[in-house]
C-alpha cells in the first residue's frame, strides 16, 4: 500500500477578483517524484507555495504528514525543505558560511561539508555563491533544501535556463535525493524531464488539474485514444542542400 504524505483536498486560491487555483485536489505519495506540470500562470507555484506554508489559501484542505496546514503550519514547516530565494545569498559568504548561516535559521548544526558533497560541490566550499556557474547554483539551491534533513523538498522549476549538461546533473542528483526515500515536489516546463523523472504527474492549467497519472500511462491513454504523432519527413536535408548548391559531400576536401 502506498502511503499518502500530502493530501490536497479543493484548494482554491483566489487574488483578489481572480481565481488563480480552482478547487484542485490530489494526492502525493511517500517517497516518490511528483511533477506539477503546466504552462506559465497555471497556477503550479501558487499551488507548491500554499503547501510549503508560505502563502494562504482561500479555501480548501491540506494535510502534509498528517498534520492540518490550518492547525499546524509550524510543525509542516519542520519537515519540509524550501528551496531559498537567491537573494537570500549574501555574495560575500562562501558556501560553507551560507549553509551555516541557513543552519542557524532552522536551530540546527550543520554538516556543511557533508552537503555539500551530496550535490557535488565540495570543491568549491569555499567559493561565493555569485561565482558559481548556472548549474552549480541550482545544486546549491537544492543543497539549501536539505539543511534539516527533510521528508518531502519542493523544487520549483529548478531546471529551467540550465544548459543540457547542467540539467542531466541536476536530474541525478534530484533521483539520488528521492532514493535516500525523501518525498519530492517539482514543476517544469520541459516534458522530457517529467518523463525521466516523475512517478506521476499533474497536468494543470487555468487553475485547474486536466489530468494525473504516470507519465507512462497518460502516454498510453493518449495513443488509445488513435492518437500519432504527425511524422515530419522531409525528402532532403540540409546536408542535400550543400551537395547540390557546391558538388561536394561535407566530408571530402576538394
Ligand atoms: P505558475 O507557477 O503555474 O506559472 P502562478 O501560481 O505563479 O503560476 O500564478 C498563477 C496565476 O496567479 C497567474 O495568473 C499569476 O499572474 C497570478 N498570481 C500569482 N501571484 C499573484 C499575486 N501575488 N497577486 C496577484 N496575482 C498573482
Ligand atoms: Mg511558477
Amino acid at each position: 500500500m502506498k502511503k499518502v504524505i500530502i493530501s490536497v483536498q479543493d484548494l482554491v486560491k483566489n487574488y483578489g477578483s481572480f481565481n488563480a487555483v480552482k478547487g484542485i485536489s490530489f494526492d502525493v505519495y511517500e517517497g516518490e517524484i511528483f511533477g506539477l506540470l503546466g504552462p506559465n500562470g497555471a497556477g503550479k507555484s501558487t499551488t507548491l507555495e500554499i503547501i510549503e506554508t508560505l502563502r494562504t489559501k482561500t479555501s480548501g484542505k491540506v494535510i502534509v504528514h498528517d498534520i492540518d496546514l490550518d492547525k499546524s503550519p509550524d510543525k509542516i514547516k519542520k519537515i519540509i525543505g524550501v528551496q531559498l530565494q537567491a537573494s537570500g545569498f549574501y555574495p560575500n559568504l562562501t558556501l560553507v558560511e551560507l549553509i551555516e548561516l541557513f543552519g542557524g535559521l532552522y536551530n540546527r548544526k550543520v554538516d556543511a561539508m557533508g552537503l555539500l558533497e551530496q550535490v557535488n560541490l565540495k570543491d568549491k566550499s569555499k567559493s561565493k555563491f555569485k561565482e558559481l556557474s548556472g548549474g552549480q547554483k541550482q545544486r546549491f539551491s537544492v543543497a539549501t533544501t536539505l539543511i534539516n534533513d527533510p521528508l518531502i523538498i519542493f523544487l520549483d522549476e529548478p531546471t529551467t535556463g540550465l544548459d543540457p549538461q547542467a540539467r542531466r546533473n541536476l536530474w541525478e542528483l534530484i533521483k539520488r535525493i528521492r532514493s535516500k526515500g525523501t518525498t519530492v515536489i517539482i514543476t517544469t516546463h520541459y516534458m522530457d524531464e517529467a518523463e525521466y523523472l516523475c512517478d506521476r504527474v499533474a497536468i494543470v492549467d487555468s487553475g485547474e488539474i486536466v489530468a494525473l497519472d504516470s507519465p507512462d500511462q497518460l502516454i498510453d491513454n493518449l495513443v488509445a485514444t488513435g492518437f500519432e504523432r504527425p511524422k515530419e519527413v522531409k525528402k532532403a536535408n540540409l546536408e542535400d542542400v550543400f551537395i547540390k548548391l557546391t558538388g561536394h559531400s561535407l566530408k571530402t576536401e576538394s
